[in-house]
């Protein structure tokens, strides 16, 4: 067996539905949690030493997991999850959850992430998909990012580098790896004033998306000039089923596993909608949700799966 273990804490023949927010995913041939920045890039060295294809995940809250799993190295970041504060500066370990950054931001009475603190993701897939809501995103408070290049080179990118736009990053084009990031934070806001803004988002989150079932957020990317959920519902699609996956009764622009989905059921279902919307309104619904393992191989939508 390949020696992963000096690296972190190693799984083997690991179920991934144990790990992704929406249950599903066959099993990975190692999950490995690296224990640091350098155990990380020793674990990357040793699988491209080794020829086995690898691929990053934070807290697996945006990704489908195929059923037949995946057949290499899955490195799971989340305890690379160290933050420290200089000013108003905050420093984030890729792994580290943007909910635990959100409230580290409202320890120190630092404002501008309270967006973040609902959003089931690290800093890293945080980053890489400029993940944002109720019309914020990290690219507004991202001043500099720390990555890995495919050739393990350390990187030092500015805020404009990133290139970051709704839901892209260079870094995703790239296939580079985020290892931490620094945010700039406004001060002027009190504790009170900054958990008053969580709290509110927090209400408006839970009233309206699916928190009581496993899914990977929203489905699709939202189409220029107009919402995918409000084109799903006005499709007659609430609460559609097929096999254990759901189109939402709450929020159509979210499926959710409500009964033991597979990752079939899920993909079946996203054709579905995707070819009742186009039908009816000539719009494409793109998936944000990002497929990995089994047969997605090169066509998977995620740049961030790596073979040699
Ligand atoms: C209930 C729910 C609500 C959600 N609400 C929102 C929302 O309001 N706004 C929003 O934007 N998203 C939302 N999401 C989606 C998701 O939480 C975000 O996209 C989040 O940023 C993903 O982070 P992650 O760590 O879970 O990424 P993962 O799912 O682990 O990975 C997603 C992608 O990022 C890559 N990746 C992960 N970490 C790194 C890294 N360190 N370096 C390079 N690549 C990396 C992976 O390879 C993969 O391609 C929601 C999801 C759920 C389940």
């Amino acid at each position: 067996m390949i020696n992963f273990r000096d690296y972190g804490r190693l799984l083997v023949d690991e179920p991934l539905n144990k790990h992704t927010t929406f249950k599903i995913g066959g099993k990975a041939k190692y999950v490995l949690f690296p224990n640091s920045e350098e155990d990380l890039i020793k674990a990357l060295k040793l699988a491209r030493g080794e020829n086995i294809k690898y691929l990053v995940l934070g807290r697996a809250s945006n990704v489908l997991v195929d059923d037949k799993g995946f057949n290499g190295l899955v490195l799971i970041l989340k305890s690379l999850d160290r933050l420290t504060i200089k000013d108003n500066k905050i420093t984030a370990a890729c792994g580290a959850g943007l909910r635990e950054l959100a409230n580290f931001a409202l320890e120190n009475s630092l404002s501008g992430l309270e967006f973040a603190h609902g959003i089931p993701g690290s800093v890293g897939g945080g980053v890489i998909m400029n993940a944002g809501a109720y019309d914020s995103e990290m690219k507004n408070f991202v001043k500099r990012v720390r990555l890995l290049d495919k050739d393990l080179n350390i990187l030092d990118l500015s805020n404009e580098e990133m290139d970051f736009g709704y839901r892209h990053s260079l870094a995703q084009d790239k296939g580079y790896i985020v290892l931490s990031a620094v945010f700039e934070l406004k001060r002027g806001v009190d504790y009170s004033g900054i958990k008053e803004k969580m709290d509110d988002f927090f209400k408006r989150r839970s009233s309206k998306q699916p928190l009581e079932l496993p899914s990977a957020g929203s489905t699709f990317r939202r189409p220029e000039g107009y919402f995918a959920g409000k084109l799903i519902d006005d499709c007659g699609l609430r609460g559609l089923r097929h096999g254990g996956a759901m189109v939402s009764e709450k929020h159509c622009g979210f499926i959710v596993n409500y009964n033991k989905a597979s990752s079939k059921d899920v993909k079946e279902l996203i054709e579905m909608v995707q070819k009742v919307v186009y039908d009816r309104y000539k719009v494409k619904l793109v998936p944000e949700v990002k497929f990995i393992g089994g047969d997605n191989g090169d066509s998977c939508n995620n740049g961030n799966e790596w073979s040699r």
